[in-house]
């Protein structure tokens, strides 16, 4: 249930309203907006919405039929905003705002992160990615350079003035992460790992959840649902391909996600066209096609030599490719009404 405040109902009364709630088992999940605030309520006996709608102050009470209650649309109609900071730089995620997430599949060594860093900063983009604890489907492949992955892309993005986006694989790995990153990723392997998504809910960084392949949109919000449980309400999705019988693709990228989505939730939406194709050539035109169907930021892979890269070569873009594409995306950013953040 959602009980939404009437504008400039006073403290008082929303204090009173709470204090109901509390009493009738109810856990409250207070948003402030700039106009109004809103109550997210969650367990509880079953009530007579009514009752809590003659309270002072209320405006009215919505029903929450779907399982997840504090990531739906109605909790945060205006939408959220995640705002990052850094000496540089205020960066707000959400909103009229397009977010470009790039950088290379894995960090591999100093020289690599460093020139991958520059040319997204010399893009415009303000957020670099790198994995440093991978978990790749075979045994075989490169795991990542763990801490020192770390502390070389916090070096690099540092240089330029970028937040760092990195994947956590283990709730055992949270100290160390927080040390380094501005946002903390969750993979597609990983979006019901809910021992992991527990802890995350006890942290005050941002959480960029990745769709799992064979996670339904209800699926990744319930996901979003127990990080923001927890306390923290700074969550991103991000769609990145999921499987289906076309065999054509290594997975589908489902577009179609981001209208649905933002229906559905106010949190922000983002697209993974690397991981979601799995081949340059076709990045291109889904990260084109994400932007013009509203969402709120990419997540592109770009690396300095692709031929060379120790994973994901072949997704990865070239830096004159990026440099294009993000002179493209702004101008399709415009046309629905959003700027480059
Ligand atoms: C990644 O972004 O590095 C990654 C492995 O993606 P996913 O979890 O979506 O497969
Ligand atoms: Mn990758």
């Amino acid at each position: 249930m959602i009980v939404i405040m009437q504008e400039g109902a006073q403290e008082l009364q929303i204090q009173q309203v709470v204090e109901k709630l509390v009493d009738l088992g109810y856990d409250i999940h207070r948003s402030t907006g700039v106009t109004r605030t809103v109550l997210g309520v969650v367990g509880g006996r079953i009530i007579d919405t009514r009752e809590i709608e003659l309270l002072e102050g209320v405006d009215h009470v919505v029903r929450v039929t779907t399982a997840y209650k504090l990531a739906s649309r109605q909790f945060n109609p205006e939408g959220t905003r995640i705002v990052l900071t850094n000496r540089s730089r205020r960066l707000e995620i959400g909103g009229d705002s397009l977010a470009i997430i790039a950088g290379p599949c894995s960090v591999e060594n100093r020289e690599q992160i460093q020139a991958i860093a520059g040319l997204v900063a010399g893009s415009g983009s303000a957020i670099l990615r790198g994995s440093t604890f991978r978990m790749p489907f075979s045994p075989y492949s490169f795991p990542g350079l763990g801490e020192e992955g770390l502390q070389l892309l916090r070096e690099a993005a540092d240089q330029f003035g970028l937040f760092v986006v990195s994947e956590i694989s283990d709730r055992e790995q949270l100290p160390l992460f927080s040390r380094y990153v501005d946002i903390l990723q969750v993979g597609a392997r990983n979006m019901q790992n809910f021992n992991l998504l527990k802890e995350l809910g006890r942290m005050e960084k941002p959480v960029l959840l990745k769709r799992g392949i064979a996670a339904t949109l209800e699926e990744l919000l319930l996901s979003a649902e127990h990080v923001m449980a927890g306390g923290n309400r700074q969550v991103l999705l991000c769609e990145r391909g999921i499987r289906t019988f076309e065999g054509a693709e290594t997975t589908t990228l489902d577009l179609a996600a981001i209208p649905m989505l933002k229906r559905l939730t106010h949190l922000p939406v983002l697209v993974d066209p690397s991981h979601g194709t799995g081949r340059r050539d076709k990045v291109i035109p889904m990260a084109r096609a994400a932007v013009a169907a509203g969402a709120d930021g990419l997540m592109v892979e770009v690396h300095n030599q692709p031929e060379r890269a120790l994973n994901d070569g072949a997704q990865s873009l070239y830096p004159s490719q990026f440099a294009q594409l993000v002179h493209e995306l702004t101008g399709i950013a415009k046309v629905v009404g959003k700027t480059l953040a």
